[in-house]
């Protein structure tokens, strides 16, 4: 089932999550063992990240470095076979523009189709570590509209070549990602609702935010949002911070604000514990505000650590 239908047929708001897949070599059975106790909130859907290719350098003899491209998270969509199969939950995977031809895209696609996927998550990416920014492959797309507009024409049966006879079309219900506190990389925050507009009309029906600790900054984005004339469903994306790097390493990496009364409570705490128990006392008070706000689901960032978010949606589903 499509994810807009869950939403339009739920009575209140719904719990669902994102993973990561296991790191290569990682088992896949130890990552769906460790998700499994989510499963008593019976999430419609989890999303499966994408991780697209690093580069690494190895040593040769003679000190010679060989640059090579290697993928450390594959399997996005084995593993969401995988979930269809045990947990009976609809996967979404995400889908990237980084690392993809749009001939690639489509045959993604095609398997998507083929397994039973009917959501997937349209995103551009971010740049290639050894890149300062993006950059689209060669006969890729540079922009996640542009991906989300491919899917709806596969939607529509209109494939990439002409020469592709087909009286199928496939079904995805698309979704895109939202910034409360506006993507990096744009200069203002009307002009990313400019281009998250673009990604609705091209096909996108649902947004997914990126994480915030102030439910103000959700609510004033989705007042912004509905301005811009976007009416689509708009999913908070919440995290729990749990560990002591986080405290600076989130800020940094998603280029996001802590605010003081959360930094406050964060200043006490001298080991990883402590800052866990602040972390999910903190996520606990913003997903009651944001429940009795109405909001569709409630979207935890899990990393593939199930306990953290256990504890949450126990108090709060
Ligand atoms: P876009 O919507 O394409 O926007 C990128 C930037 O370009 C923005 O600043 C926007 O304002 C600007 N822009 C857009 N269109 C145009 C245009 N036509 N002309 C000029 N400027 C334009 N990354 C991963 O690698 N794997 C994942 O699985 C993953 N999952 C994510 C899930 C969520 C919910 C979120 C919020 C992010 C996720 N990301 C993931 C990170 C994401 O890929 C990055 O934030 C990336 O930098 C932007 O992706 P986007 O789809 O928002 O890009």
């Amino acid at each position: 089932m499509k994810i807009t239908e869950y939403i339009d047929q739920a009575k209140e708001t719904l719990f669902s999550f994102e993973i990561l897949p296991p790191l290569k070599g990682q088992s896949l059975h130890d990552m769906l063992a460790g998700i499994e106790p989510l499963m008593e909130f019976k999430p419609p859907f989890v999303d499966v990240t994408y991780h697209r290719e690093e580069y690494i350098y190895k040593q040769h003899s003679g000190g010679l470095l060989q640059k090579v491209s290697t993928k450390k998270r594959p399997g996005t969509v084995g593993i969401c076979a995988a979930l269809m199969n045990r947990f009976h939950v609809e996967p979404v995977p995400h889908l990237l523009c980084g690392g993809f031809s749009k001939e690639e895209t489509e045959n993604a696609l095609i398997d998507l189709e083929f397994i039973g996927v009917q959501n997937v998550l349209a995103l551009r990416g971010d740049a290639d570590k050894t890149e300062g920014r993006f950059v689209a492959e060669e006969d890729g797309h540079r922009f996640a509209s542009e991906l989300v507009r491919q899917i709806a024409d596969m939607n529509k049966g209109i494939y990439l070549h002409d020469e592709t006879e087909t009286g199928f079309h496939t079904d995805f219900c698309i979704g895109v990602a939202g910034y409360p506190e506006k993507h990096f990389e744009a200069p203002s925050l009307n002009y990313d609702l400019k281009y998250l507009k673009q990604k609705i009309d091209a096909g996108a029906e649902y947004v997914v935010t990126q994480m915030f600790f102030d439910n103000q900054k959700y609510f004033d984005y989705v007042e912004k949002v509905r301005a811009a004339g976007i009416h689509v469903p708009i999913i908070p994306g919440l995290k729990p911070i749990t560990t002591l790097s986080q405290i600076v390493n989130l800020p940094r990496t998603f280029f996001l604000d802590l605010p003081d009364d959360l930094m406050q409570e964060l200043d006490g705490c001298k080991t990883n514990t402590d800052v866990k128990e602040v972390g999910i006392a903190w996520a606990i008070q913003q997903s009651k505000e944001l429940v009795k706000a109405g909001v569709p689901s409630l979207h935890y960032y899990t990393m593939s650590k199930a306990d953290a978010t256990y504890r949450i949606a126990k108090e709060v589903f």
